[in-house]
């Protein structure tokens, strides 16, 4: 029994050996192109992905492009003359990378989509994200739960924020909050007094905090000096935190002016605090550490000539085929749970979010 379980061990520890590349020897290289280091997201979706590629072995160069498109060029462009095996980019705009991918194909270059799908090239191998589409239900599901709740009375008034329209993720998030939101518009339960709707009016550049509070001022003067705004469709929380400041200077959030019921996306610190202090309602944690973990098994089959994980084949067309992906859960974050969902998960410790 003994010498089959030792025989068991030994056969065991080959096929884990035989996988993992000899000492001194890399399993290979990858160039992580992301977007900005102005969200915490992206920084922590960064690290996660670097901690895992060296601890299996792999050489990373992780490149943060500030939101520049001709820097994150520069940078994908230098990833592939320095000849990495794979690239792992996370777009500021998923349509500006066509020719650099097309330099990447013809140097053999693996490509993965991270979280914001690449347009208009067919050099996409892979796509690894949450289920976008998912994300805008939740969002605007939760409004209309937290806008229940509040006791307020229908008709409620809600003025609605896109993100940025070079990424692809925006109009998914805005279409499913729309399947929730218009059937409720429609049928006057919800009215968007500006009557501002649709990407390409309510779509915030860049995903710009200081973009979106300006145009909440403007809807605030323009539409809510004798009303008052009970909802507001926001789809991330650096957006979620700008509309806020520009309500709590016309008064919202103190005296008889309950703030809006108002959505969010990432779980960042400050929106977490704002959250336990009642002034944005919701966010969606997307656990980036998750992330990291699927595009790192799909590099790792990549490299070694096996099929990477997916279960999607037929959501994201970006144009010129049909990108396979792997779609994460988002998670709905509200005062009640998220210290289960935050803290629990070890995503942030109870001090990172105590007021
Ligand atoms: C991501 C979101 C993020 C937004 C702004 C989107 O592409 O999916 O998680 O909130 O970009 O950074």
């Amino acid at each position: 029994m003994k010498s089959i379980l030792a025989g068991l061990g030994a056969l065991v520890m080959t096929s884990a050996l035989s996988v993992m590349p000899a000492v001194g020897q890399e399993a290979g290289s990858v160039g992580i192109s992301m977007p900005t280091q102005s969200s915490a997201r992206w920084i922590s979706d960064g690290n996660s992905m670097v901690e895992l590629f060296e601890a299996a072995g792999y050489q990373t160069d992780l490149q943060y492009a500030e939101d520049d498109i001709p820097n994150q060029l520069a940078q994908i462009e230098n990833m592939i003359v320095r000849g990495v095996d794979v690239l792992v980019i996370a777009s500021i705009d998923g349509t500006t990378l066509t020719t650099a991918l097309e330099n990447a194909a013809a140097a053999g270059i693996h490509v993965i989509a991270y979280d914001r799908l690449i347009r208009g090239s067919e050099h996409v191998d892979y796509y690894a994200t949450f289920d976008n589409f998912k994300v805008g239900v939740q969002q605007a599901q939760s409004l209309v739960d937290g806008l229940e709740a509040s006791g307020r009375e229908a008709p409620y008034n809600i003025e609605l924020f896109g993100g940025s329209p070079d990424d692809n993720n925006a109009y998914f998030f805005y279409d499913g909050a729309m399947s929730v939101l218009q059937p409720l518009i429609d049928d006057g339960t919800l009215v968007v007094k500006s009557g501002q709707m649709g990407m390409d009016t309510v779509g915030t550049l860049r995903w710009d905090g200081s973009v979106a509070q300006a145009r909440m001022d403007n809807l605030l003067s323009a539409h809510y000096t004798d009303d008052t705004v009970d909802a507001v469709l926001s789809p991330y929380d650096g957006l979620s935190i700008g509309i806020i400041s520009s309500l709590r200077g016309v008064g919202y959030g103190s005296g008889d002016m309950p703030m809006p019921i108002i959505s969010g996306q990432d779980a960042e610190i400050p929106s977490v605090k704002a959250i336990m202090a009642g002034d944005q309602y919701s966010t969606i944690f997307k656990d980036t550490r998750e992330l990291a973990r699927v595009t790192v098994g799909m590099v790792s089959a990549l490299i070694n000539d096996a099929e990477p994980e997916i279960n999607d084949t037929e959501t994201y067309d970006n144009g010129v085929k049909v990108v396979p992906s792997y779609l994460l859960e988002p998670v709905l974050v509200t005062a009640d749970n998220l210290e289960e969902v935050l803290v629990g998960s070890g995503y942030y410790t109870q001090d990172q979010i105590a007021n």
